[in-house]
C-alpha cells in the first residue's frame, strides 16, 4: 500500500483521483471505481503498490508489439485491478479482483530480474497499468537508470496528469482501441472513449512508440463503418505507419460475452482490406 500520486484533498476529508480518465470523488474509506484506491482519512492510498499477481517472461511479439525489440523477450508484470469492466476481458480474475492479491516483490527486485534474465525490457501488461502507476512508474525509474525499456500496454484511459508523469519513462506502448463507437465503451467497457483518443495523440505528440490493437467482436464492434473510423483515426491523427493489431474473439474465454460466437477469419480479413485503403502500412491480424 502507498499514498497515491495524483489526487487532490477536497473539503469533510473527500479527495478527487487524478490518475485516470474517471478523476473519481471518493468519500472516507471508500474506494474508487477501480476498487484499488482507498480514501484512509483523507488521504488516498494505493492498495496494490508493490504486489504483484502476475511476473512472466514472454515474447515481445506476445504484448503484442511487432515493431519495437522484435525478436527479443520481455520482462512482464501486473498488479491487479482495472478502471474498466470489459465484458470480453480474458483477464477478469485479475483484472476485475476485488481482494488485493500478489506476491510481495518490490521495484528493485523487479529491475533486478529483468537484467539476471538479460531481458532488454520491463512490460507493465495483463491488468491495467494505470491502475498499478506507482508501482509502475517507481519500477520505470529504476529502470530507465539501467538501460532497460519500459513498455505498457493499456487501454489508454489515462488523466492528463498520468500521462505528464509517466511519459519521461515510457519507451513505447500497445493501446487497445477497442471501438470507435463512445456507446461501446460506456456498454461494454464501462469507461468513454474520447481519452482514449486524447492518450494516444499525446503519445504520438511525444514520439512515444505505438502499436494498437482492436480485438474484433462479432456483432458488437466488427461494423465496416467502426473498423473504417479507427482506421482514419490512426492514419490522420497518428501515422500510416503506426501498427494496428486486429485481434480475433474467443468468446469461451471472455468474463460475460460467452455467448457470443468466435470471430470468423473473414471479418479480420475485412477489416485488413479496410486499413490497406484507408493507406495503413503494418497492418498484423492476431489470434488466428
Ligand atoms: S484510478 Fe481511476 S477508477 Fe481508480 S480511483 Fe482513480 S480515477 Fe477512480
Amino acid at each position: 500500500m502507498k499514498e497515491t500520486y495524483l489526487y487532490k484533498k477536497l473539503s469533510d476529508k473527500k479527495v478527487q483521483c487524478q490518475n485516470c480518465a474517471h478523476y473519481c470523488v471518493i468519500e472516507s474509506e471508500k474506494r474508487g471505481i477501480c476498487q484499488i484506491r482507498e480514501n484512509k482519512n483523507g488521504k488516498l492510498y494505493a492498495l496494490n503498490y508493490g504486489r504483484a499477481c502476475s511476473v512472466h517472461i514472454d515474447p515481445i511479439e506476445k504484448k503484442p508489439f511487432y515493431h519495437f525489440l522484435p525478436g527479443t523477450y520481455s520482462l512482464s508484470v501486473a498488479a491487479v485491478g482495472c478502471n474498466f469492466t470489459c465484458h470480453n476481458c480474458q483477464n477478469w480474475q485479475i483484472s476485475q479482483a476485488k481482494e488485493i492479491s500478489g506476491e510481495e516483490i518490490s521495484p528493485k527486485e523487479i529491475v533486478n530480474l529483468a537484467l539476471k534474465n538479460n531481458l532488454p525490457s520491463i512490460s507493465y501488461t495483463y491488468t491495467e497499468p494505470a491502475i498499478f502507476s506507482e508501482y509502475a512508474l517507481d519500477t520505470m525509474k529504476l529502470a530507465k537508470k539501467k538501460g532497460l525499456k519500459n513498455l505498457w500496454i493499456s487501454n489508454g484511459f489515462w488523466s492528463k496528469e498520468l500521462f505528464d508523469l509517466i511519459s519521461p519513462y515510457l519507451d513505447a506502448a500497445n493501446i487497445d482501441l477497442k471501438s470507435f463507437d463512445n456507446k461501446f465503451y460506456i456498454k461494454y467497457c464501462g469507461a468513454k472513449l474520447q481519452p482514449v483518443l486524447d492518450s494516444l495523440k499525446r503519445l504520438h505528440q511525444n514520439k512515444i512508440w505505438i502499436e494498437i490493437t482492436t480485438l474484433v467482436i462479432p456483432g458488437l464492434n466488427d461494423s465496416e463503418e467502426n473498423l473504417e473510423k479507427i482506421a482514419q483515426f490512426i492514419f490522420r491523427e497518428l501515422n500510416p505507419d503506426t501498427p494496428w493489431h486486429i485481434s480475433r474473439f474467443f468468446g469461451y474465454i471472455s468474463w460475460k460475452l460467452q455467448h457470443v460466437p468466435d470471430t470468423p477469419i473473414e471479418t479480420l480479413k475485412k477489416a485488413e482490406k479496410i486499413a490497406k485503403k484507408v493507406g495503413l502500412k503494418n497492418i498484423h491480424l492476431g489470434n488466428i
